[in-house]
């Protein structure tokens, strides 16, 4: 009986459609990285636009592919604050390298499911290469290191948690929370973020578990009050486990002292984890590695490869020197998992990491780096360093004051012509008023016991000093708008 051709659903289409899908797809990428410079880097925040713009999609009456990708493709490029932007001055959110855009578009045709060595084993060695070789340059003997790609810094934190307590207590694994002998405490810089407090608390500690050391007038974690706190902590019967520290905090690119902090977790034989989740990539660089000597001693660390390596989010690494550590963490078997590479000396990823379907994380950082090379990142880290000590520069000379110390490239500051330039309505204001611009984003945060300053970052390998005198016309034009608004708007 002949077969009668099915109806596309529209799924696979034909040659032709694709053909053209593709060539469009290449001028939008070219289009997107040739002109958003120009473009504003922030939008107008409207929601009824976009969901006017929305209503009219009604998945009853499909559109052509051509059509819904330029849907798309409009959507994005005037609804969202765009991070590839040159002036976008923000939370450390990449613009992407073409090959690690490349990358994610082979991810995404091949699919492999990197949960079993045997569905992806090249999927899954080219993964463990890349987990070697930061090793490396963290200073951790890349035979004796385990790694897992996360989704995110948030992933490999809450990892990090998870093997301290795996660590500290045996028994955690069978009796749990209820099962510990006594109160764990975890210390925590004031300064960290957020998502180690929220590790702790997914873990069943509870908030109680948490110390948040203070910070020193430089905004690092103070050592001695570390050490003070752990001696009375024990003198009280609680379970000390875990130190965390941070290399390049968020809100100020503060390197906490990581050499004292070892000495004291050496000697109170606790976990030591470094949450390097963009100041990470410093290690890159040959005459910056001193910026965090001591992170060699780290039991675990965080590094994020979508900050400052230019990689599509997400992509976080954690890394332990503790070789089995992710396997007595995590490991589990079921019996509808491969097992064609039992034999085999190789590991299936699901058993080492939180996730257990997992998509490829690794390949787009790996394309990027096997074509710029270390060589590539380098320049790429030492010309953002340098941006940031020109901004730096560059905003005192306009008489704004940096209140923050660090060789890393974020400046938080404030207004020294302003009589109380601290004032929360009036950094906010400047920030609105910048972002309003579409010239330029920055952002309002607080440092240390509440002080309100404003917060520029460069981890953007296309920011220029003609990006820089951008930011600063733009800061110009803010400070007189809202002098002339009596601070209001
Ligand atoms: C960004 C960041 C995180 C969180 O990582 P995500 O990738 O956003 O989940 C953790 N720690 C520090 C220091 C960070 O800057």
């Amino acid at each position: 009986m002949p077969e009668t051709p099915r109806p596309d659903p529209g799924l696979l289409l034909d040659a032709e459609t694709r053909a053209a899908l593709w060539r469009r797809l290449g001028d939008v990428i070219e289009h997107y990285l040739e002109r958003i410079a120009g473009q504003r880097v922030a939008p107008q925040l409207d929601p009824a636009r976009i969901r006017a713009l929305l209503k009219p999609i009604d998945f009853e009456m499909p559109l052509e592919p051509l059509h819904a990708l330029d849907f798309a493709v409009r959507g994005l490029w005037e609804h969202q604050v765009h991070p590839p932007h040159p002036c976008y001055y923000g939370l450390f959110n990449p613009a992407t390298t073409p090959m690690s855009i490349v990358g994610d578009a082979l991810t995404a045709l091949f699919n492999p499911q990197v949960a079993a060595w045997s569905h992806s084993p090249f999927a899954v060695e080219v993964e463990q290469h890349l987990i070697r070789a930061f090793a490396e340059k963290f200073g951790y003997d890349p035979a004796q290191t385990c790694g897992t790609f996360c989704t995110a810094g948030t992933e490999a934190n809450h990892t990090a948690v998870l093997a301290a307590l795996t660590h500290a207590f045996p028994d955690f694994a069978t009796k749990g929370v209820r099962g510990l002998p006594a109160q764990p405490v975890a210390y925590l810089p004031a300064e960290g973020h957020h998502s180690v407090h929220r590790a702790i608390r997914l873990c069943g500690l509870g908030s109680d578990a948490i110390r948040e050391v203070p910070a020193d007038l430089q905004l690092r974690m103070n050592p001695t009050l570390l050490a003070d706190w752990i001696e009375e902590d024990r003198r009280h019967g609680l379970k000390p486990f875990l130190i965390s520290a941070t290399v390049g905090t968020t809100n100020a690119g503060i390197i906490d002292p990581l050499p004292e902090i070892a000495a004291i977790v050496h000697r109170e034989r606790l976990w030591f984890h470094v949450d390097a989740a963009w100041g990470g990539a410093v290690a890159l660089v040959p005459e910056y590695r001193s910026w965090l000597a001591g992170i060699q001693h780290a039991d675990s660390i965080t590094f994020d490869l979508h900050k400052w390596l230019q990689i599509p989010m997400g992509a976080g690494l954690f890394l332990s020197r503790h070789p089995d550590i992710l396997d007595r963490t995590f490991r589990m078997t079921a019996a509808y998992m491969p097992r064609e590479a039992a034999g085999l000396p190789v590991i299936d990823p699901y058993t080492q990491s939180i996730q257990w379907t997992r998509r490829f994380i690794g390949l787009k950082a790996f394309l990027s780096l096997a074509v710029a090379g270390w060589s590539g990142y380098e320049t790429v880290i030492r010309h953002t360093v340098a941006m940031g000590q020109k901004l730096r520069h560059e905003l005192a000379v306009a008489d704004w004051a940096i209140v923050n110390r660090t060789p890393l490239p974020i400046a938080c500051f404030v207004d020294r012509r302003h009589a109380e330039g601290e004032e929360q309505l009036y950094v906010e204001a400047i920030a609105r008023a910048v972002v309003a611009s579409g010239q330029a984003w920055i952002s309002p945060t607080t440092v240390g016991a509440g002080r309100h300053v404003l917060r520029a970052c460069i981890t953007n390998f296309r920011t220029e000093p003609r990006d820089i005198d951008t930011l600063l016309d733009a800061l110009e034009h803010a400070r007189a708008n809202v002098a002339s608004n009596g601070g209001r708007k």
